[in-house]
């Protein structure tokens, strides 16, 4: 029961403070979108029944009608400064609201009335459907403030009523008469005008309601992140700082600089280092995982000659590679080829490629990176003949956390975070990055950028540093 209370306290603060300001907006905003539809029906209306009737009474009525319509934008133009915070100013401009309806509603409902009064035959057809489409035009779009709603029906209403009692006022007709009928039916169209907008309201109502519900979800999800962020960055650095002065001693150790291991602790020695150096690894994407989604990662853009970049990289995967029994070539392009990009970022990412051919290919494999000119791209690209990708896995390749492998094919572990990493670096390159593979054949990933030309390459010799956004 508190729980409902609770909601029901905080729904209605939340309709007294932004949801006020929202319908004054919205009221506003479609007043304003709906100027010249309405001046235009009014203005027909105006030349219609000039034609027929007293021109000089028609125009005069129908320029007091246009002239309260710079009232409303006159408002417009006041309400639209209003950050919704004033409470004093919100009241002021809901008072000068309604002032404005009781004006041009009377304004509209005098220029109709005019047109019956002159009508002495007939019925009041053409009046009456002005006020009905009035009426309707206020109930589509005046829904927001139901009390600014019925202020203008009031006055429509006293007008349709001054029509149908017009020519009973005047004839004193007999109750089976066509003009009764026409008073009963009258009635029957203000029955219908008063249904139609409650529903109207109501169902603006509803997506008040939503929209209320979908800011309070964001906000929930908005902290929930921030608590995730906090705690990642937290853990992250509370495992990282002492791991890297465990993998230091046992650096020291393996080192023989604190004397010589005995034969039957290496071992031990050996696979403390290595579960070290993937714990660190572990903590190092996710570190870089949340610097990416928290637009902290900083990147400094300068020009790099693609073919000694690559070299650069496969050779330092040529330790893990000899280890591993797995011949490493790279196939550089025929022309000096740069790109614009963060090199060390760029060689996290060629590390990762890199690594993950290496350690899904078989002993005696093979692997090949080449460089290639694609029109007015460079495409780098790092083939292996290992165990391959099964088809429709590319949301799991470039997902986080996500391996496809099963455990008993990987010969070394992994975090499922390095491709993903890699896109988010790729992308803020404004390169992209995708695969071809075939299981148990082999997999080629490829990532492209935009080459620079000699233009380009001089122009950008200015370092530029950018996070991500
Ligand atoms: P991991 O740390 O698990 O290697 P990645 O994000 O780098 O994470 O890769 C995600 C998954 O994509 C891997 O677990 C593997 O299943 C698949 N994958 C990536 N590269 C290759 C490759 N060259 N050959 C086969 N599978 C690959």
């Amino acid at each position: 029961m508190k729980v409902q209370n609770a909601h029901w306290e905080a729904r209605s603060d939340w309709f007294n403070s932004v949801g006020r300001e929202q319908r004054i907006k919205d009221y506003i905003t479609l007043a304003n979108q709906l100027i010249w539809q309405r001046q235009g029906s009014f203005f027909a209306a105006a030349m219609l029944a000039a034609f027929y009737f007293n021109p000089i009474t028609t125009f005069t009525f129908y320029i007091v009608v246009a002239l309260t319509e710079l009232l409303d934008q006159n408002l417009g133009r006041h309400s639209k400064a209003w950050d919704g915070k004033d409470p004093v100013v919100g009241r002021q401009i809901l008072k000068r609201i309604a002032l404005n309806t009781v004006v041009s509603a009377l304004a509209i409902s005098v220029f109709i009335v005019n047109i019956a009064v002159q009508q002495t035959s007939g019925g009041h057809f053409t009046p009456l459907f002005f006020l009905f489409s009035a009426s309707l035009f206020a109930v589509m779009y005046n829904s927001q403030m139901i009390g600014i709603l019925l202020l203008r029906l009031s006055v429509y209403a006293f007008a349709f009523l001054s029509i149908a009692f017009l020519d009973v006022l005047r004839y004193s007709p007999p109750l089976r008469s066509n003009i009764w009928l026409e008073f009963f039916t009258i009635i029957f169209v203000l029955y219908f005008i008063i249904d139609i907008s409650a529903k109207f309201y109501v169902r603006y109502q509803e997506r008040l309601d939503q929209m209320r519900l979908i800011k309070e979800e964001n906000e929930r999800t908005k902290a929930a992140l921030e608590v995730k962020r906090q705690f990642l960055a937290t853990v992250s650095h509370e495992l990282r700082t002492p791991l890297t002065s465990i993998m230091g001693s046992l650096d020291l150790v393996n080192h023989g600089a604190l004397g010589e291991v005995p034969e039957k602790m290496k071992p031990a020695i050996r696979i403390a280092a290595k579960n070290g150096k993937r714990l660190a690894n572990l903590i190092d994407d996710l570190l870089d995982l949340q610097k990416i989604e928290a637009g902290e990662m900083e990147f400094h853009f300068k020009p790099i000659s693609v073919n000694d970049f690559l070299d650069e990289a496969v050779e330092s995967t040529t330790g893990y590679a000899d280890k591993l029994g797995i011949h490493v070539t790279s196939v550089p392009s025929l022309h000096d080829c740069r790109i614009m990009g963060d090199r060390s970022r760029l060689m996290q990412v060629m590390n990762n490629l890199l690594s993950n051919a290496l350690k899904f290919s078989d002993e005696g494999g093979s692997v090949e990176v080449r460089v290639q000119i694609v029109g007015a791209r460079v495409r780098i690209s790092v083939h292996d003949d290992g165990v391959g990708i099964p088809k429709d896995a590319k949301d799991r390749v470039f997902g986080k956390f996500t391996q496809v492998d099963s455990s008993d094919v990987r010969k070394v572990g992994g975090t499922g975070l390095g491709l993903n990493i890699t896109k988010q670096i790729i992308q803020r390159h404004n390169a992209t990055i995708d695969y071809v593979s075939e299981l148990g054949i082999g997999s080629t990933f490829f990532i492209e950028f935009d080459r620079l030309n000699n233009a380009g390459a001089e122009s950008a010799e200015n370092v530029s540093v950018e996070k991500v956004a």
